[in-house]
């Protein structure tokens, strides 16, 4: 059993010391990567179901690396996070993205994601209300959008920073709703304004009796506390067509616009007459 032991690590050992040393190659980059400029922010358009009209967007994050290119934020934000260069990331995003909204003719709402780290790091409500202050945005334009795994690691501490800039007029979003494991019992714990339903759920909702089902009940909890649902990763006409008959309110997905330079959708965020 012993040798068997050795050989297996042996085998094992060359692969994930690559592994080791991809991972901490990443994370060395990720600490430089704002002030070297390789992050930039692009915007998806949600909209209101019943008029069709785009009422803000969602602000996402891109990052790219001088050798890898393209790099998802599912593999670099989870690692940004265990270091904890996620702070300086997601401040630079949090400026960033104010400061364009605050540029745009028509007052939409822009929804920034916001890391567990970051909603439990000293002088998180500060930095909302600095950012809000030296930019201009109408606190009421902006929204965190906050997972429940933000909130389970600290909820007493959660809460307070939720309280603190709740109170200065800011909106707070369930992301990927449905995917934790007590997305009920945060509901009634936290000061949510807005239920992001998860894309797993939207997915052939016209079609599949069961999705359908639980889409229902969602849009019956959102009806009862009296909270906006949002329904994420919306792909066919006929997804949205059952959404709008369910009286869901707004909708985001690849339908209705792919994350995208702001520039793409100057068309919602500039006044007509080409200003
Ligand atoms: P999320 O917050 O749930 O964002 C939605 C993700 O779904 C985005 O992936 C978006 O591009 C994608 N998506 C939108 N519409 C559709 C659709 O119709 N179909 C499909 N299949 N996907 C769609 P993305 O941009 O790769 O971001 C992945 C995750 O990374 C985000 O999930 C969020 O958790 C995190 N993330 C992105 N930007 C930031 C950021 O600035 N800060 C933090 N803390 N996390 C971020
Ligand atoms: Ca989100
Ligand atoms: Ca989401
Ligand atoms: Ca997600």
């Amino acid at each position: 059993a012993k040798n068997h032991g050795r050989g297996v690590h042996r085998f094992f050992e060359p692969i994930l010391a690559a592994q080791i040393r991809d991972r901490r190659s990443l994370e060395h980059d990720l600490r430089h990567a704002v002030e070297r400029n390789e992050f930039r922010v692009v915007y998806q358009p949600q909209m209101a179901i019943d008029t069709g009209i785009v009422v803000g967007f969602e602000a996402l994050l891109r990052w790219q690396h001088p050798e890898r290119g393209n790099v998802s934020p599912d593999r670099f934000i989870p690692i940004s996070e265990e270091t904890g260069s996620i702070l300086g990331i997601g401040e630079w995003v949090l400026r960033e993205t104010c400061r364009e909204a605050a540029s745009w003719d028509k007052p939409l709402r822009i929804a920034v994601n916001v890391s567990a780290v970051q909603l439990h790091a000293p002088g998180f409500a500060e930095l909302v209300h600095e950012v809000l202050f030296t930019t201009g945005l109408s606190p009421a334009r902006l929204e965190l959008e906050i997972t429940e795994t933000a909130l389970v690691r600290d909820p007493v501490r959660a809460l307070a920073a939720l309280r603190r800039v709740k109170a200065m007029g800011v909106r707070i979003a369930m992301d990927d709703f449905g995917t934790g494991y007590s997305s009920l019992s945060n509901l009634r714990a936290f000061p949510f304004d807005k239920i992001k339903i998860d894309r797993s759920f939207i997915r052939a909702v016209d079609v599949n009796h069961e999705t359908a089902a639980i889409m229902r009940a969602v849009l019956g909890l959102g009806r009862g506390l009296g909270l906006p649902v949002l329904a994420e990763g919306v792909e066919t006409s006929a997804e949205l067509a059952f959404l709008g008959a369910e009286h869901c309110h707004e909708a985001q997905g690849y339908l209705l616009g792919r994350p995208g330079p702001i520039a793409a959708f100057a068309e919602h965020t500039r006044d007509a007459a080409g200003r």
